[in-house]
């Protein structure tokens, strides 16, 4: 068996984050990282490539060049944690033994959860942002349909990056719009959730845009069967007083997003909250039951939104703590729920929600750089020249740009 002084489950944004912020704390610090996959994807980018303007080439890199040269990787899968011995379990059978824990495995697509939908994901119409791979075939077929119907679903909260599945409905009406077909195509939203976006504040400035693009709204309609050949989407429809119901519609084309759960791994062991995610402090980022365990990014069971820009906030938070808990110091650094969702709404214009914990706003900028409640020209340069460049060489690299952590209490 090896022991390190942390061991970092994940390999993906908050992992690499989080061992690179650590490093910048203390030097002196043993970490090792398992990871099983050979390429890192810049999830947000994938928006960007269903809407034709990313190429799909640039928001992934070998992980090898990801992963920090000064941490122990480990190129396999944690299979089981076993908190009370501190130690994890490997696929193949080995034994990690670990003074800290930093939980970061990001979240599962539950693809099966959708029937039919694996079996058709990337042919007959059918395509997902959300899928590895896909988000190039969502441009082609959003190129290509000049009429008919096009469907874009959303499953119940929480899941990564919750503008995620109307962004993608956007930036495909933008180019109908230009493209001169939008008045032949009738686009649909089937949302299982009962709100356009969770925070009141921008939803004025989206329903602007559902306007724009004549946009039709189906709340709690959720999609849970799909057949491709037939190019029929069954959606289960609840009304105020909870009866529910199945709904066929037919479509040209179906952007669908699965359900989203935290890997098996950590929804059936003790490490969980009631709902399976990570049981953490919200303001700590440590476990509840156990102290030398800490977990960011989108397994957490915070209520902030899932996304790289909270994994952002969090690493620096993550980092300090841990390094407080090795040397038996009290934890002095609070994260507050940050995260962010560039929704993009047109190609040119982003309304860039940042937010915390309870939906309270904690924009980033002054309001005459970006009004993060109206769509703005600023933030969709920010999105589409700087982030990228802000993810792969600062917060990859532990330089915690905007990102100094709050005091604790
Ligand atoms: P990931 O980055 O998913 O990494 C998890 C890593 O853990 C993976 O590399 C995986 O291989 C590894 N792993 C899993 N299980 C195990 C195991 N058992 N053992 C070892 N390793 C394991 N965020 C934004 O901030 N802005 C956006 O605009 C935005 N848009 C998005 C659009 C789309 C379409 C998607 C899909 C996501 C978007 N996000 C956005 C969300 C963002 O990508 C995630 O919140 C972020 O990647 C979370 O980081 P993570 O490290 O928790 O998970």
């Amino acid at each position: 068996e090896k022991k390190h002084n942390v061991v970092i489950v994940g390999g993906g944004a908050a992992g690499i984050s989080v061992a690179s912020s650590l490093r910048k704390r203390d030097r002196s610090l043993d970490i090792a990282v398992v990871e099983p996959e050979s390429v890192h994807h810049y999830q947000p980018g994938w928006t960007m490539v269903g809407g034709g303007v990313f190429r799909p080439e640039s928001t992934s890199k070998p992980m090898r060049t990801v992963m920090p040269k000064f941490v122990h990787w480990y190129q396999n899968t944690v299979a089981s944690v076993d908190p009370e011995r501190n130690q994890v379990q490997l696929k193949d059978g080995s034994n990690l033994a670990y003074d800290a824990l930093v939980l970061a495995p990001g979240l599962e697509l539950n693809w099966g959860a959708i029937d039919g939908l694996e079996e058709t994901i990337g042919k007959n119409g059918v395509t997902s942002n959300y899928r590895l791979g896909c988000a190039e075939y969502t441009w082609q077929l959003v190129q290509s349909l000049k009429g008919g119907r096009a469907l874009f679903t959303q499953p119940p909260m929480p899941i990564k990056c919750a503008g995620a599945p109307q962004k993608a409905m956007y930036l495909s009406s933008d180019h109908w719009l230009r493209s001169g077909a939008i008045g032949n195509i009738d686009v649909q939203f089937h949302n299982a959730g009962a709100v356009l976006f969770g925070v009141s504040d921008y939803v004025p400035a989206l329903e602007e845009y559902i306007r724009r693009y004549n946009i039709g709204l189906n709340f709690q309609s959720n999609l849970v069967a799909v057949d491709g050949p037939a190019k029929k989407a069954t959606f289960r429809v609840t009304d105020g007083e909870g009866n529910s119901w199945d709904r066929e519609v037919e479509f040209d084309m179906l952007h669908a997003v699965p359900p989203q759960r935290a890997p098996a791994f950590i929804r059936d062991s003790v490490l969980a909250n009631d709902a399976g995610w990570l049981n953490l402090e919200d303001d700590t980022l440590r476990h509840r039951n156990y102290p030398n365990v800490f977990g960011l990014g989108d397994a957490s069971g915070t209520s902030n939104a899932k996304t790289a820009a909270a994994v952002r906030k969090q690493a620096p938070v993550v980092a300090e703590n841990l390094v407080s808990t090795l040397h038996s110091k009290p934890m002095k650094a609070a994260y507050l729920g940050y995260g962010s969702c560039p929704l993009t709404v047109e190609k040119g214009r982003i309304v860039l929600a940042e937010f915390g914990y309870g939906g309270q706003l904690q924009p980033t900028f002054p309001r005459w750089i970006n009004d993060g409640t109206r769509a703005t020209r600023a933030a969709w340069f920010l999105k589409a020249k700087q982030l990228p460049a802000l993810y792969w060489y600062f917060m990859l690299k532990g330089l915690e740009w905007l990102a100094k952590p709050a005091a604790r209490g």
